[in-house]
């Protein structure tokens, strides 16, 4: 049995096939991330006792690699970006009724936001993370239920739809290492202890890796749920979002959460990892399927 999802990516349509990864059924979708020239990446990785070494580049056997928390992590802010710019279309496209479109509003997903992240609750922009509430048996997911970023990405206890791997590089992926000495502004010369060693991934270089959207596994599909439709916890509703959504067709659910939502996200990452205010950090990604 070789199942296909019809994707259109970048105005082409392209067969993707579903595999099977034990008992789940994934779409996978080859990305690519390539450092823009005039930047380079810094990804960095802790220091330690092993390496000595600061501002080095995250590797794996010595080759720099993006690891998946970090692309995770830019496309969990795509995600609601998204939400937040497209609103009115998205309003629209799964039927949500107009006085609910905060069902569409992404969440800060820390139980403890930030004072900034506070200011963005409070003008509207977000709501407060996302949780499952368990009491007496009785599961309580509040009005919103659960917040579409989450609904891809994941929540505690609640599984996204989403896998990442790591990205590695095309090719051996060349790092240089660039030591910034700090000039002492006073004397002209190398200001003491200023010495800070960096490594950087050059412009230029390629990172390939994958996203995979979980279309079905064992637990939902006893439900008959698979990617695309709301989940339900006993008579819980979790997904209110796409509860009133009149696509009937479950590949065409799926395909439009990704030709409408995710793949946008993905290309919308224009920046990842550390020392942006060096000029760090800008790639170009793209769909390779
Ligand atoms: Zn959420």
């Amino acid at each position: 049995m070789s199942e296909k999802i019809r994707i259109e990516i970048e105005g082409q349509e392209k067969d993707i096939e579903l595999k099977k990864e034990g008992k789940m059924t994934i779409l996978e979708l080859p990305v690519r991330i390539e450092v823009a020239e005039g930047s380079f990446l810094h990804i960095g990785s802790a220091p330690s006792p092993l390496t000595e070494k600061k501002g080095a580049v995250f590797k794996v056997d010595r080759t720099p690699v993006i690891p998946a928390t970090s692309f995770k992590g830019a496309l969990r802010h795509q995600l609601e970006l998204l939400f937040i710019e497209k609103v009115d279309e998205f309003t629209q496209l799964f039927n949500i009724p107009n006085d609910k479109k905060g069902l569409l509003k992404p969440c800060i997903p820390s139980p403890r936001p930030t004072k900034a992240e506070e200011e963005l609750i409070n003008v509207g922009k977000y709501r407060k993370h996302c949780e499952i509430k368990v009491d007496d048996r009785q599961i309580s997911v509040g009005d919103l239920s659960i917040c579409p970023v989450c609904y891809f990405m994941g929540t505690t206890g609640l599984m996204g739809f989403l896998r990442f791997s790591n990205f590695y590089p095309e090719g051996e992926g060349s790092v240089i290492d660039q030591t910034n000495i700090r000039i002492d502004r006073k004397t002209g010369t190398a200001a003491h202890g200023a010495k800070v060693e960096g490594e950087q991934v050059k412009p230029g270089t390629v990172f390939k890796g994958n996203v995979s959207i979980v279309i079905s596994e064992p637990i939902l599909e006893m439900q008959g749920i698979q990617f695309g439709d709301e989940r339900k916890i006993g008579d819980v509703v979790i997904d209110k979002w796409l509860e009133n959504w009149r696509e009937t067709d479950k590949r065409n659910r799926a395909k439009t959460l990704i030709e409408k939502v995710l793949l946008p996200a993905i290309q919308n990452i224009k920046v990842l990892g550390g020392q942006r205010s060096r000029g760090a950090g800008k790639v170009n990604v793209q769909i390779a399927a």
